[in-house]
């Protein structure tokens, strides 16, 4: 309202349009007229005609998903980024880029106040209120309820329910069973991306590690073997846990699929909604999915990350995430963040009005920080572990990392490019004014082939100073060199 009172115009990016109708409502009736929304549904010619009405200032504001942070607004007085850790703002196809860092540009530039916002900031905003370039604005009370859900950590070591595949312990199912009497609803998650089991210890609880990046490894099931996207390392499965020697290191995996028969076996009466990236195509998929599940009296609802954003169910009172250890153990260095956001989202589902909510946190790592402080809403002590983790690895935002990928249609041309481009990019990186960059051994990527193309990855990193400009320039002198036909080299600055 006060950058409209000053003649200045507004932009407000969200995640998905799709997921957000209240919130679009809400400006539209606050400012009748001036709300310009855009969204993937409109066609070239009504995308053509907003952007020539917003570029003539008729509508002063703007709502939209990443690709609006290029809307032509004159006077810019205020962007704004809703959750702002989402991975929606990284631009996964050509051209490649990341919505905030461009929003931070062009607020510089055209002198206009950035505001993001999360109840889990990103560690790379958190890094920088702590480095005085932004100014950390806290939200003491939780929206819409006065209390914080009752938290119960289940230790699968422990209550291993082979009835279900360990997927619902005795306690979440009691707790199912009383909720669902009342009439009341229940929210599963479980973040299975379909190919990937991960691989931990029985008896520590531990996630099988790359002992050079202390980060889970990712199984391949065509190889029977563990690899490190990161650093190139390929390994068998131990027979024996690295962390404290027991034998019982396992396989361990199931999807929403398996879990909805489950359910559909324990509660037959119940109303079962299953959502996740094969069930939602299509941009509205999502909303009478969703919608069906609010209108349903007792009810379930399963599904993978996207069930655990923003929704308010009224009558949602037992929240669960049934593997922590799936997130905990990714082969990725930002996996602990995730899980801990993804944790908390969920258990912020859960009691959200008037009826008490109970949140269940089912693992065999209980003792992982991330889970402890999720269980425990404590954001600042997760991210002072995490930055410490971070600090001592040289991991992002403690440096800058990108990555090179190589796909084909043909497997050997791919693996040839990959180990010349190493070797090339190595030499260079050994004189001194690259000082500061590391190549990493190419890898291949955690999907092996997608669509007809197989697909390999090098990591670059280098110190923060400068390190941005060191490796696009290093990217140009890259993307110049002659690769075999239908070989396609790309980059992508700080991976999500
Ligand atoms: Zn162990
Ligand atoms: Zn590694």
């Amino acid at each position: 309202q006060e950058a409209r009172n000053r003649g200045k115009t507004v932009l407000l990016l969200v995640p998905e349009i799709a997921l957000t109708p209240q919130m679009v409502g809400q400006f539209e009736q606050r400012f009748p007229g001036d709300v310009a929304v855009m969204h993937s549904r409109l066609t070239p010619r009504q995308r053509y005609d907003c952007w020539e009405s917003i570029r003539l200032g008729r509508q002063p504001i703007v709502i939209g998903a990443r690709s609006a942070v290029f809307m032509p607004l004159a006077d810019l007085g205020l962007i704004m980024i809703d959750e702002e850790q989402e991975e929606s703002y990284q631009s996964d196809m050509s051209p490649r880029y990341q919505a905030a860092t461009i929003a931070r540009l062009r607020s510089r530039n055209e002198g206009a106040v950035l505001v993001l916002g999360s109840a889990t900031p990103s560690l790379e905003s958190y890094q920088r209120t702590e480095e005085g370039k932004s100014r950390m604005l806290s939200l003491q009370e939780r929206p819409g309820t006065a209390s914080l859900p009752e938290t119960h950590i289940v230790d699968l070591r422990r209550d291993w329910n082979s009835d279900t595949d360990g997927l619902l312990s005795l306690e979440l199912i009691q707790a199912m069973q009383e909720a669902l009497a009342r009439d009341e609803q229940v929210l599963l998650f479980l973040n299975r991306r379909g190919f990937a089991s991960t691989c931990l210890c029985k008896d520590c609880g531990e996630a099988v590690q790359c002992p050079s990046c202390a980060i889970g490894m990712t199984y391949h099931l065509q190889r029977n073997q563990l690899v490190c996207h990161y650093c190139g390392l390929t390994q068998n499965v131990p027979e024996h846990c690295p962390s404290c020697g027991d034998e019982h290191v396992i396989l361990y995996g199931a999807g929403t699929q398996k879990l909805e028969s489950i359910c559909e076996r324990l509660f037959p009466a119940v109303t079962i909604v299953r959502m996740d990236q094969d069930m939602t195509s299509g941009a509205y998929g999502h909303a009478k999915l969703l919608k069906r599940f609010r209108e349903a009296g007792a009810a379930i609802l399963i599904g993978t990350q996207m069930i655990a954003k923003g929704h308010d169910f009224p009558r949602l009172t037992v929240s669960a995430v049934l593997s922590a250890d799936q997130m905990l153990g990714r082969n990725d260095i930002r996996a602990a963040e995730k899980a801990f956001q993804l944790m908390t989202q969920t258990a912020g589902r859960a009691g959200r009005q008037e009826l008490a909510g109970k949140v269940y946190i089912q693992a065999f790592n209980v003792d992982h920080y991330a889970l402890q402080s999720a269980a425990a809403q404590d954001y600042p002590a997760f991210v002072e572990q995490e930055l410490n983790f971070r600090r001592v690895l040289r991991y992002p935002p403690f440096s800058v990392m990108a990555t090179i990928g190589i796909s084909s249609e043909r497997e050997e041309d791919c693996r040839q490019i990959a180990a010349h481009l190493y070797e090339k990019l190595s030499s260079m990186t050994g004189l001194p004014e690259w000082q500061g960059v590391e190549v990493l051994q190419p890898a291949r990527s955690a999907l092996y082939k997608l669509q007809g193309r197989w697909r390999w990855q090098m990591l670059l990193r280098a110190g923060k100073d400068g390190g941005v400009r060191k490796l696009s320039t290093l990217w140009q002198s890259v993307s110049l060199l002659r690769v075999p036909q239908g070989l396609r080299l790309s980059f992508i600055l700080d991976p999500a």
